[in-house]
């Protein structure tokens, strides 16, 4: 199996450092809000990493955080008026719906940087022991970056063109470098705070993740990943911190995905062009989104557009349709052994199979992935037939549905309405109660509650719960 590391920038053997397991950790998103579609990208991308590892036999300890403290949820916090962990806790559990909905796995471990300031103070105390970091006087602990030999390793920036960018930058504080980077930082009025030995505050960005990789994984791991926005500086100081305090390599290979786009320019909130995962759930089966998140290669750009959704769209259908029919041949058709003609349809499904696996083999190359299970869906299409066996009907459908296992796509279809078309028929139903036709409007009320959906008509209008 071949990995891309952004470490050498080639794709190198996977040789795990203990037979048969993989240690992965995936940097996890900061919660202050839902999580949008470019977050859900890594969570997607490394997850189908995770599978596939599994489908080989491999057991893996997946270890992805959450970050529930930083500026962004403390400034949240402030303008509602509530303590910080109200707003981390109240985004964690929409993140592990919106999760839930796009069948990522939860981690063996989802830990919180909150629950983890022990071992961040000391890793810290660590650095401070052997010369890696230092206090200044107003508290602040920072990391001494050009005492570490291997700074800019992963990101393949040397010193000299870092120290160049840095010089418009005052030094801030009492640090003895401009390329320094904090480790531990003093309270603010108002934001959450740690007692320390150096002062009340609260750690870094970088230091969590590297204390919560050793805590849950130990100090060598195998891979660590997420968006290629984190390479530098996120990644590149988690090095410098972890390998510094523990002595060992950090991570054999690290993996990074490229940016999701949408019509093809950056997502930012101030152009308008930034949707939630919760808004496109509101319009799609998140399973469209996962199977769009897929149809590119993780290390190449993507760009999210209404056409590509539809395409993924009907490309979901055509697997569901599918399956769908294997599983009434499954019923219908009798004979549990193949014919003869019916073992080359199976040989030619082996080859697709070998063939898919040969992508995913290569640096999850899932596009090409994607592509084999379409050739089997057709093959499936055009060989199962109303005399075949059930054993090859069996054989289709267990292929088929291990393939996209593996992709995260569920291949039993979701009886589930989406919350576009309840609202579509609700406005239906208005519509035929103003023109008197009330056998149309109780009978969109027992459509939606035989799907679970009741509805109230209250002097607001229309409200509806899942049953
Ligand atoms: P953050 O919450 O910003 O720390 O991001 C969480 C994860 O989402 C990180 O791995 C980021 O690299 C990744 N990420 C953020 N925006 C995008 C995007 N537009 N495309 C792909 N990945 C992204
Ligand atoms: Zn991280």
């Amino acid at each position: 199996m071949k990995v891309f590391n952004t470490l050498s920038r080639t794709k190198e053997e996977f040789e795990p450092l203990e037979q048969g397991k993989v240690k992965m950790y995936v940097c996890g998103p900061t919660v202050y809000n839902f999580i949008h579609i470019g977050n859900a990208r890594p969570m997607i991308v490394f997850d189908t990493v995770r599978r596939y590892f599994e489908y080989k036999g491999y057991e893996v300890n997946y270890v992805s955080n959450f970050t529930d403290v930083d500026d962004k949820i403390i400034n949240k916090a402030i303008e509602e008026g509530v303590d910080a962990s109200v707003i981390s806790e109240r985004y964690i559990a929409e993140c592990k719906k919106d999760m839930e909905g796009m069948n990522v796995k939860p981690a063996t471990t989802h830990p919180l940087a909150t629950r983890e300031i022990g071992g961040m103070i000391r890793m810290i105390q660590t650095l401070i022991d052997k010369g890696y970091a230092y206090r200044a006087d107003d508290g602040t602990v920072y990391y001494r970056t050009r005492k570490f030999k291997d700074y800019g390793k992963l990101s393949h920036k040397n010193l000299e063109d870092l120290q160049a960018g840095h010089r418009e930058i005052k030094v801030v504080g009492e640090k003895e470098d401009d390329l320094d980077f904090v480790l531990w930082k003093p309270k603010k009025d108002g934001e959450p705070y740690w007692e320390s030995p150096w002062c009340q505050g609260r750690p870094g960005w970088h230091i969590e993740c590297s204390v919560m990789a050793k805590h849950y994984l130990g100090d060598e791991i195998d891979i660590h990943a997420g968006g290629e926005d984190l390479i530098f500086p996120h990644h590149e100081n988690e090095i410098a911190q972890s390998e510094a305090a523990n002595g060992v390599p950090f991570s054999k290979y690290w993996m990074h995905n490229a940016f999701l786009n949408i019509d093809n320019r950056k997502m930012s909130k101030s152009l308008g062009n930034f949707f939630t995962v919760r808004e496109i759930s509101e319009k799609y089966d998140l399973q469209v989104l996962r199977l769009f998140m897929l149809s590119a290669h993780y290390r190449s750009p993507l760009n999210f557009s209404a056409e590509l959704m539809e395409a993924s769209k009907n490309g979901l259908e055509r697997i569901l349709t599918a399956v769908e029919r294997l599983g009434e041949r499954i019923g219908a058709a009798s004979g549990d052994e193949m014919t003869s003609d019916e073992e080359a349809v199976k040989a030619q499904a082996e080859a697709l199979k070998e063939k898919y696996e040969a992508a995913m083999d290569d640096d999850f190359n899932t596009a090409d992935a994607i592509s084999a299970v379409f050739e089997l869906v057709k093959l499936a299409n055009t060989s199962v037939t109303e005399e075949s066996t059930k054993a090859l009907a069996l054989y289709m459908k267990d292929t088929i549905t291990s393939l996209c296992d593996v992709l995260g796509i569920i291949t039993e279809r979701k009886e589930e309405l989406l919350e576009a078309d309840i609202e579509a028929l609700i406005e239906e139903r208005q519509q035929a109660r103003k023109n008197k036709d009330f056998a149309r409007a109780d009978e969109i009320r027992d459509t939606l509650a035989a799907k679970g959906i009741l509805l109230k008509d209250t002097r607001e209008g229309v409200k509806w719960t899942r049953a």
